[in-house]
């Protein structure tokens, strides 16, 4: 058994739209290698730094995710059993196996990508009370959780102050309309 601990820039593809490993971004793997009859089984763990928003108020989210997994690597020989190719197996002791393994952590890929996405917050929030954001005006509730538009709001008040204004105006319009429609008769 041997065990590997590795930093890797973050393949595409580590996550879904709301949230997910920045491409680059350092990705943390502790694996472990057992050879067993069939081949080499891996089990590993994954750290990485998510990046995304909240799913109701759209505030950047970080957040660091670790998930576990497993995979067994078939070694060439046994692959050859179903494939019938005939490659070389002039050096097929374990421990050559395994560092070939270790040193293509490439393989790793697919297995890495389901282990973080299925690790993932599907409906990512800021924090678990997100009160998300107002449907009026589409400011952030939790940041004003006594947000409110009441006729109390100064912003209102002043808004009634103009449609009394409006009504005002409104008569004397009528009165230039009924001064045209006389211009307009002669
Ligand atoms: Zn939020
Ligand atoms: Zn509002």
């Amino acid at each position: 058994m041997r065990k590997v601990s590795r930093s890797l820039p973050a393949p595409e593809g580590l996550g879904i739209e709301v949230i997910g490993v920045p491409v680059g971004s350092a990705v943390e793997l502790d694996l472990r290698l057992e050879s067993v009859v069939e081949g080499v089984l891996v089990t590993g763990t994954v750290e990485a730094e998510l990046k995304g928003e909240c799913v109701r108020c759209l505030e950047p989210i970080e957040q660091s995710l670790e998930a576990d997994f497993q995979e067994l690597y078939y070694y060439p020989e046994s692959a050859d059993r179903f494939g019938g190719s005939s490659k070389a197996a002039e050096d097929d002791d374990e421990d050559e196996e395994a560092s070939r393994l270790e040193g293509d952590l490439f393989d790793l890929e697919p297995v890495l990508r389901d282990a973080v996405v299925l690790a993932l917050p599907l409906q990512p929030v800021c924090q678990e009370d997100c009160l998300g954001l107002c449907s009026e005006c589409g400011a952030r509730l939790t940041d004003d959780p006594d947000h409110h538009h009441e006729a109390v709001d100064p912003r209102w008040a002043a808004l009634q102050g103009l449609s009394a204004l409006g009504s005002e105006a409104g008569s004397e319009d009528s009165g230039t309309r009924e001064g045209a429609a006389e211009n307009q008769e002669k």
